[in-house]
């Protein structure tokens, strides 16, 4: 098997040599923030996007990243070359750095850049074209004036907390409520749901992260002439959809077909889903950052 290398340190180790202290805040706390990215064809798709989410995370909690936007761009660039990849997936980790055991993020002087790339593990195309089982779990989503969703940080105990009612139910994703019982998300998908060709997703501040995905398809649908608005909506709006989907960066469009037992619409992925999906993926392979563009040498 092809070496696999990682971007730390400033320049790239083997992924055996890959090692963080652990006095490093990111594992003792959670503090640290990231982005999963992913390249189609060559293509980093709306890597700019991403860059932009990840240094807005880093300065809400006051994390001070030692690169610029196209440094970031550039490394995330010779990652993939680096692995020799066209397709993958892309974890661009940012961690307070090493300190002492107390919580002081201010004694951490060296904050830890790490670029993983890799091949995807796809989601198998039958749960395309089946759709997805889910249901509403009891964990609710961080109030977002306590700890904004729109922070992509490296403390995702909310949402692992989701993912395993979701996995004790037997469903790959959940649907997660805000404090209020509005519907905010899955445990790392954005929800959109369909009505007489209507197409809604939940605004930010329910409690939703803003995804790379969710924006594209909102695009998409805008485009495509659809009335898409960002609208609060409740677990009965959500059940008597025509039609539910999630996006996300490992997850695309998938459809959702069932929801805490009631199905969705006539119970397999429907056309307005079916369509975006379709476009979406026009879309990755035509509106990205080229493998190959990159100037600046990373050592
Ligand atoms: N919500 C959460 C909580 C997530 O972790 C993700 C994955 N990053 C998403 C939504 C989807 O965002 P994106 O489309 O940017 O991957």
């Amino acid at each position: 098997m092809a070496e696999q290398w990682i971007f730390m340190n400033g320049g790239f180790v083997k992924k055996e040599d890959a090692k963080i202290s652990v006095y490093d805040h990111g594992f003792l706390y959670g503090d640290g923030v990231f982005e999963g990215i992913r390249a189609y064809d060559g293509n980093v798709f709306r890597l700019k996007e991403h860059l932009v989410r990840l240094l807005d995370s880093a300065k809400s909690i006051l994390l001070q990243i030692p690169y610029t936007l196209d440094e970031l761009s550039d490394i995330v660039v010779q990652t993939l070359q680096k692995n020799e990849l066209q397709d993958g997936y892309i974890r661009l980790v940012v961690s307070r750095g090493q300190g002492d055991l107390g919580l002081d993020p201010f004694k951490c002087k060296d904050p830890q850049v790490i670029v993983i790339a890799e091949k995807l593990a796809l989601f198998p195309e039958a749960l395309y074209e089946k759709g997805l089982n889910i249901v509403t779990v009891a964990s609710r989503r961080n109030r977002s004036d306590v700890l904004s969703p729109k922070v992509k940080s490296l403390n995702y105990l909310n949402n692992i907390l989701v993912k395993i009612e979701a996995s004790l139910a037997g469903v790959p994703e959940a649907l997660m409520l805000n404090d209020q019982g509005y519907v905010a998300e899955g445990s790392a998908d954005n929800i959109f749901i369909v009505r007489n060709n209507k197409i809604m997703t939940p605004p930010g501040y329910v409690g939703a992260l803003e995804g790379i995905t969710r924006n594209a398809i909102m695009e998409l649908a805008i485009d495509k002439g659809y009335d898409m608005t960002e609208q609060v909506f409740t677990r009965h709006d959500v059940y008597t959809a025509d039609e539910v989907f999630l996006t996300g960066t490992a997850a695309e469009v998938i459809a959702v077909v069932d929801v805490d037992g009631r199905t969705i619409g006539e119970g397999v992925p429907g056309p307005v889903t079916q369509e975006l999906l379709q476009d979406f993926r026009q879309l990755v392979i035509r509106d990205g950052v080229k493998i190959g563009t990159s100037n600046s040498e990373v050592s």
